[in-house]
């Protein structure tokens, strides 16, 4: 660690929203209060400390020095405010117009999950920019899942959906909507495959399909999926084309 490193640690510490010996009460998972510290060994089996965001998601410590606090709070809070029914399009919202029903049981059940975000991998140069796995917890039973943030660099392009994509898109695996088996290599899927892929599709409609302008290049089964059926036919204007032999990167538009 050199010391440049060290002074910017500090920085970034301090900038965190509540400070580091801001600990949780006891019942910050019953009464659902967060931006607060918790020390527990119950996921790794070793006393780690993680700060719960204020809706619900532990972030482990080591994950502050990554990211910088707020900036990273912040693209959690853009993710979850597309999944908030009380949220609407003009301020970021997006299933408060598609699913609020759907988009009430996400935001609730980030906190019931216990989802944490952790870092290990971190800077990595590998092809992963984050996953998403389901660990039994080290202590009291159950399990959590984990969101590693890995080469987050390589999935932040120019007009991609950006880290609150990111967040979005592993948040949705944590809540473990349906993707397909193939979700991991989608160059190998053809256009009419890639459609049918929920986590993709929601992350597309979520971020594409609230501006007239990108909607047109997201499919329409991947509103239609989202809205379950779209009784209240939000899903006009989404691209009606299919194919099964163009490969999903022509329409799959990870980025407009
Ligand atoms: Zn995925």
């Amino acid at each position: 660690v050199t010391r440049a490193a060290l002074l910017f640690s500090a920085f970034f510490l301090l900038a965190w929203p509540a400070s580091a010996d801001d600990d949780c009460p006891n019942d910050w998972y019953s009464s659902k209060k967060g931006d607060c510290w918790l020390t527990t060994p119950a996921f790794s089996g070793k006393p780690e400390k993680y700060y719960v965001h204020q809706h619900g998601w532990l972030i482990r410590e080591d994950c502050v020095f990554h990211y910088g606090g707020n900036s990273l709070l912040d693209f959690m809070t853009t993710a979850w405010n597309k999944m908030n029914p009380a949220i609407g399009p003009s301020k970021g919202g997006c299933m408060s117009v598609f699913n609020p029903g759907k988009g009430q049981g996400w935001i609730d059940d980030i906190w019931t999950r216990r989802i944490i975000l952790t870092c290990d991998q971190a800077g990595s140069s590998g092809d992963t920019c984050a996953a998403t796995r389901k660990v039994r917890m080290g202590q009291g039973g159950g399990e959590y899942r984990e969101i590693a943030l890995m080469n987050v660099g390589s999935c932040d392009q120019p007009g991609g959906t950006g880290v609150p994509g990111i967040i979005f898109h592993e948040t949705l695996h944590a809540l473990d909507v349906t993707a397909r088996s193939d979700h991991n290599s989608p160059e190998n899927m053809s256009q009419v495959q890639f459609v049918q892929d929920q986590v993709y599709g929601a992350e597309m409609v979520c971020f594409y399909g609230m501006d007239a302008k990108t909607r047109k290049d997201v499919n329409i089964v991947q509103c239609t999926d989202l809205a379950d059926g779209d009784p209240n036919n939000k899903c006009n204007g989404f691209n009606a084309e299919f194919s099964d032999y163009l490969r999903a990167g022509i329409y799959k538009h990870e980025g407009p």
